[in-house]
């Protein structure tokens, strides 16, 4: 898996040497004739897999007739999609914007501005967890835990204190009179598939309500069906104030969303906050056909089964492999197996052999194929890992 850089793009990424010229549902096709088994979904982005018809059908219908407008005007795709996201959630309302740092960037300013105009600006600071990532402008790596990411680029922007990832006298002590809210995942997604405790989840939700902070939930990897609930927050019951949504939301167009109660986002007003970009119809129309299909009837609970299918053959992989792989851990469709031989090395040796999966921190190989995904496909995958695991190490 040899690595290459055309000069020209800036050498932010360490990429694979290979470019698809074509996807075909949960396929990739390689410009050199080789295909792949793609269970990255562009890191978690294309829900409904490659070319799928309805978004192909949606997006190029919207592409013939009106490509962007700008927020100075009324777009009823955007007011449609917030419509939907609003009736099938707990939010109230919406704010759209085109990535996922952008989405929880959005989140962060509203909790601040909640409590500014609420009387208390001084509340404007934010506890996250170890483990965390939370997107990589100046405010997102400043939340997320990763130092690699805030090296270089400081200094930090103030008004993040991280806590021990599931330890709530940890949250309870960093608790104080600047606290405006609390920012989790959760799963914890580029941390390694680490799944949030429910307990935990609820203990932070009462946190919030016993000292009237807002509970931000980071859902831009684990929203939009990836769980096998349309939102990874279903998975304990626990409603957050805010919510950061992107990577699936568009199937693979850019789009992010902030999702809020309506006394959350009570400070947003006319001018506070924008976005040129953000909801526009071309975007507004791939989200929207990208509801059309989860929405359906009996389409996420064949998700979540097939992603507990997955689950059960990982389980039996980590079986197979007790000295390559010290568990398999995840839930829906998105899993990872926490490794004993060198992370990159299994995604390598997948590569070779036709399967695409993405590495994680804390030495995880993740799994996060299309939600269209079917039992044979899981079955594929996973032929190739007990062939790489087979061979790992030697
Ligand atoms: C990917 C991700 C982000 C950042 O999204 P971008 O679209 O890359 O800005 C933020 N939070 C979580 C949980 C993510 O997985």
């Amino acid at each position: 898996m040899s690595q290459v850089a055309n000069r020209a793009v800036m050498p932010s990424y360490a990429r694979t040497d290979v470019a698809f010229e074509r996807g075909d549902g949960v396929y990739l096709h390689a410009a050199d004739g080789r295909k792949f088994l793609d269970f990255g979904a562009g890191v978690a982005v294309v829900s409904l897999g490659h070319n799928h018809p309805r978004l192909v059908a949606a997006l190029t219908e919207q592409a013939g007739r009106l490509w962007h407008t700008s927020n100075l005007y009324r777009i009823p795709g955007q007011e449609r999609l917030a419509d939907r996201l609003t009736a099938n959630s707990f939010a109230d309302t919406v704010f759209f914007c085109n990535s996922g740092a952008e989405a929880v960037e959005a989140s962060i300013k509203v909790a601040r501005k909640y409590h500014s105009t609420n009387g208390n600006p001084e509340r404007y600071r934010l506890i996250s967890f170890d483990g965390s990532f939370h997107g990589r402008t100046l405010a997102t790596i400043s939340a997320g835990s990763s130092d690699a990411h805030r090296a270089g680029f400081g200094p930090a922007v103030d008004g993040f204190d991280h806590v021990a990832f599931g330890n709530m006298n940890e949250v309870r002590n960093a608790i104080g009179a600047e606290t405006a809210g609390i920012i989790v995942e959760a799963v914890q997604g580029e941390g390694g598939v680490r799944p949030t405790d429910p307990a935990f989840l609820r203990d932070l939700r009462a946190a919030c309500d016993e000292y009237g902070l807002l509970l931000i939930f980071d859902e831009v990897q684990t929203g939009v069906g990836r769980t096998g609930e349309l939102w990874g927050y279903q998975l304990s019951g626990v409603e957050p104030d805010v919510m950061a949504l992107a990577k699936g939301l568009g199937g693979g167009f850019p789009i992010g969303a902030c999702l809020a109660t309506a006394d959350a986002a009570a400070g947003i007003t006319p001018g506070t906050h924008g976005s040129t970009f953000g909801g526009n119809p071309l975007a507004a129309a791939s989200a929207n056909a990208v509801l059309d299909v989860l929405l359906e009837d009996g389409f996420l609970a064949g998700t979540a089964a097939t992603g507990n299918f997955l689950g059960a053959e990982l389980g039996r992989l980590a079986e197979r492999h007790p000295g390559a792989i010290a568990e398999a851990r995840g839930v829906g469709m998105m899993w990872g197996l926490k490794c004993l031989v060198p992370n990159a090395e299994i995604v390598a040796a997948a590569f070779e052999r036709g399967l695409l999966t993405v590495p994680a921190a804390d030495n995880v190989v993740r799994l996060l194929p299309p939600l269209v995904t079917e039992e044979s496909h899981c079955r594929e995958a996973v032929a190739i890992l007990d062939e790489c695991f087979k061979n790992a190490g030697r």
